[in-house]
């Protein structure tokens, strides 16, 4: 079964999203040897972002989610394009606090008070950009916000990240519900009724629940209809390509300059920790 969906629900006026990243996020712990509680913030932002790449529409389109804060996290940054394909990385990936007044991972404490970014590159003359600033530092909340304000989408967001005893990542997960501008006033009002009493995101796929599942029991709409479907990975495109066009940016005399007393350069991807080394003869050689 894929890991992420769309659906259509209520005669269509219902747009639903919701893809199961148990998997992705696991991965992305391991890469970044992130603490539970990164794991949860990180985890959430690419839950998002993963459904939100799912209505990019042209290959080249990619989606960059930046989130700011006094925490300390620092920084959260996730990208993704059109292919679903992942990747992520925050400042300070072996934060820890202790639990909230719930018992949870305070992704909150740790994010504090900030601004969410949402950069969409679709091959206009400039980006879209829409910022907003955080309500809750909860990730899902401040999405459902972002999307009333800046995108003119009322949304329900549910995300969520949950850490099994043994350290893994038991499960991961979200969905995204967007009532179209032809919703009925009625199914808004049960929509609304239905999502107040659901339990967590994590809460249904312990139960066992499937995306299709929860597609259905977060409408209340048996007879959804599967628009689209895929498999969201973790995967980074960085390329010596990229890599060296940072280096340009740098200048020619800075970049010699760093080669001669590091005796040559190395730059490590954010995304991957893929390392790239280049010597002085090969720097040189860049700005010829
Ligand atoms: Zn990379």
């Amino acid at each position: 079964m894929s890991n992420i969906k769309k659906y259509l629900a209520w005669d269509k006026s219902v747009r639903v999203m919701a893809v199961d990243a148990t998997q992705i996020v696991q991965e992305i712990r391991d890469l970044h040897g992130l603490s539970n509680l990164a794991t949860a913030a990180l985890g959430r932002v690419c839950i998002v972002a993963s459904m939100i790449a799912s209505t990019l529409k042209n290959d080249d389109d990619r989606l960059t989610i930046q989130i700011k804060g006094e925490g300390p996290i620092g920084s959260i940054v996730v990208c993704a394009d059109k292919n679903l394909n992942i990747k992520g990385y925050v400042s300070d990936p072996t934060v820890d606090l202790p639990l909230n007044s719930e018992g949870k991972l305070d992704v909150s404490g740790a994010i504090g008070m900030g601004t969410l970014t949402v950069i969409k590159d679709i091959g206009l003359k400039e980006p879209y950009i829409g910022t907003i600033e955080l309500l809750t530092g909860e990730i899902g909340d401040d999405f459902a916000y972002y999307f009333n304000v800046s995108e003119q989408t009322p949304s329900v967001v549910s995300v969520g990240v949950l850490i099994g005893e043994d350290n893994k990542v038991k499960c991961a997960g979200g969905y995204i519900i967007q009532p179209l501008p032809e919703c009925k006033d009625e199914v808004i009002d049960k929509l609304e009724s239905i999502n107040v009493k659901l339990p967590s995101m994590t809460s249904l796929m312990s139960e066992g629940q499937t995306i299709d599942d929860i597609a259905i029991n977060s409408t209340g709409d048996k007879d959804i209809e599967t628009v689209f479907e895929a498999d969201a990975k973790l995967k980074c495109d960085c390329s010596s390509k990229r890599i060296e066009a940072t280096i340009i940016a740098l200048g020619k005399e800075d970049a010699i300059n760093i080669c001669k007393e590091n005796n040559g350069i190395e730059l490590c991807c954010n995304f991957c920790n893929k390392k790239y080394n280049y010597t002085l003869e090969e720097v040189e050689k860049l700005f010829k």
